[in-house]
């Protein structure tokens, strides 16, 4: 076991503070890793605040991992001590049901062990996550981190990366597809960079008119303010795909009307309360609805290749760990660009 410096949430009321950890000694199939950087998700947000119901505290968020590895198991064999390496959200599943197979562990019928607010499927013991100075996960759910990227940059790609690469890829976004990205945050930028790289035309959707120029430098084509009736009413009919990356309440209906026949609006955003959807936006227009769940172990380690291949990263704020109050209430008026990331050596002095 080993005493681990860690920011953690005591209760859904409270400001995070220091917190003291136990990590366990690495195991047979474990990979060690000193986190040197962690990006701040909105899930961190509505997870401490449980604002989805069932949080389990002390809660330290994070899963958007990345570092060093410091010591491995005797029978790793994708790792070595030296090597960078990265954690998503979750750090185990039960490896045999049909969806653990197909790589697609995010679906696992028996529910997958989230990197922190989870627990560890035979101990039942609390996850704790990357606002901590390291991390000990089973190589089969550590993703390779290239050394060509800025490292910061990398970490948010573990989720905010993965969560908008996987349905564009499912989907199949390309070359002659019109999407619309709604909201601009850090899923958002990342689904315009991967949107524009595979090809497709792309709209930023967004409530925040000082970001044009911004969305217009990650490879928007075009700006959409949706306050803006007149934009709005342009856009009927307009999108083959939405990507949703909403945070907050919203009205589903006003984007739905935006997508053409036969168009699909994909929701990755999970606000705390429902949204209602009027049977008659779906069915004058054949629209449809999917919802995605950030992306498989297999699939992220593709993403994070596709990345280092095509020099794509996160646009990051980095901070210390002492400034992640300020940095919340920040992104819940929207103000970030596009993602805070935790330099985890302010845990370290
Ligand atoms: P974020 O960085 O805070 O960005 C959210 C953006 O949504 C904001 O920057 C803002 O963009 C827009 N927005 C916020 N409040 C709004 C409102 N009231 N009305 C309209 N637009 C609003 O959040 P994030 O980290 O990208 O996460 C976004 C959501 O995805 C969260 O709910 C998170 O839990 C969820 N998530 C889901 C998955 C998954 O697997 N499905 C994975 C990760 C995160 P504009 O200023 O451009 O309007
Ligand atoms: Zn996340
Ligand atoms: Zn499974």
């Amino acid at each position: 076991m080993a005493a681990t410096n860690a920011y953690a949430a005591m209760d859904p009321k409270s400001p995070l503070g220091p917190f003291t950890l136990e990590r366990r000694t690495p195991g047979p199939n474990d990979v060690q890793i000193e986190i040197l950087y962690c990006g701040v998700c909105h899930s961190d947000i509505h997870q401490v605040r449980d604002e989805w119901g069932g949080s389990i505290f002390p809660m330290v968020p994070g899963h958007e991992i990345v570092g060093r590895v410091t010591a491995v198991g005797a029978q790793v064999t994708q790792f070595k001590p030296g090597d960078l390496a990265g954690v998503g959200c979750f750090v185990d599943s039960c490896r045999t049901c049909p969806n653990c197979q197909a790589g697609i562990e995010q679906y696992c019928d028996e529910g997958m062990v989230g990197t922190y607010n989870g627990r560890e499927r035979h101990t039942q013991a609390p996850t704790y996550g990357g606002y901590s100075t390291q991390i000990v996960v089973d190589e089969k759910y550590t993703l390779r981190v290239s050394d060509k990227l800025p490292l910061a940059g990398v970490a948010p790609l573990l989720c905010a990366g993965i969560t908008t690469y996987s349905p564009l890829r499912h989907v199949g976004v390309g070359k002659g597809h019109k999407v619309g990205v709604l909201g601009l945050g850090g899923l958002g930028h990342m689904a315009v960079k991967f949107a524009a790289s595979f090809g497709a035309e792309v709209t930023m959707l967004s409530s925040s008119p000082s970001k044009e120029a911004d969305a217009r430098k990650l490879g928007a084509h075009h700006f959409a303010l949706t306050s803006d009736p007149a934009t709005m009413k342009q856009l009927r009919n307009h999108f083959d795909f939405i990507l949703n990356t909403v945070s907050a309440p919203h009205d589903y209906s006003t984007y739905l009307n935006l997508l053409r026949t036969n168009g699909t609006m994909i929701v990755v955003g999970v606000p705390p309360s429902p949204s209602a959807v009027p049977a008659f936006d779906l069915i004058m227009q054949r629209r449809s609805i999917i919802g995605s769940l950030i992306g498989g172990i297999r699939e992220t380690q593709e993403m994070l290749d596709y990345c280092a291949e095509h020099n794509i990263v996160s646009e990051v704020e980095v901070i210390p760990v002492q400034q992640i109050n300020e940095a919340y209430e920040r992104m819940i008026k929207g103000d970030v660009r596009y993602r805070f990331v935790i330099d985890t050596a302010s845990l370290r002095s």
